[in-house]
């Protein structure tokens, strides 16, 4: 079971955009950690059923292979302030958001519905059954 924190695991293209935006929040001096790169089949599943099988609250709504990053073309980070994750500072969390955005992620705390604001991801235009069926952002480059 995979369930990687490591950006070498990210699609080159979206590695080099992550990288840029933790250099870009520095830049800022805020001082971001990946929480979550590529996650693999059984991963997603175990995460899935959490809050339907499972006990706990529900943390997705993607089986597996339905999540971007089960493609390794999105990513999950946290904010610090002196050393400790910022979870709530929405605040931060925002403007670190707008960042990504500037280094051309797709940022999730825009999404309409449901919001992860901890959520960046480069689909070069390609939807999650493009994916699905096979496709990466290599056949759109
Ligand atoms: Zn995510």
């Amino acid at each position: 079971m995979i369930n990687s924190r490591d950006v070498n695991d990210l699609h080159p293209v979206v590695k080099e955009k992550c990288l840029n935006f933790i250099k870009e929040c520095k830049n800022e001096s805020i001082d971001v950690i990946i929480t979550s790169t590529y996650r693999d089949h059984e991963s997603q599943s175990h995460l899935y059923n959490i809050g339907r099988t499972e006990p706990g609250r529900k943390v997705t709504n993607a089986k597996a292979g339905y999540s971007f990053h089960n493609h390794r073309v999105a990513f999950d980070f946290v904010p610090l302030k002196n050393g400790k994750a910022q979870w709530d500072d929405i605040k931060l969390i925002t403007r670190c958001g707008e960042i990504a955005e500037l280094c051309g992620l797709e940022w999730a705390g825009r999404w309409i519905g449901f919001k992860e604001l901890l959520h960046c991801q480069y689909t070069g235009g390609l939807k999650i059954i493009d994916f699905v069926a096979g496709k990466n952002i290599d056949n759109v480059a």
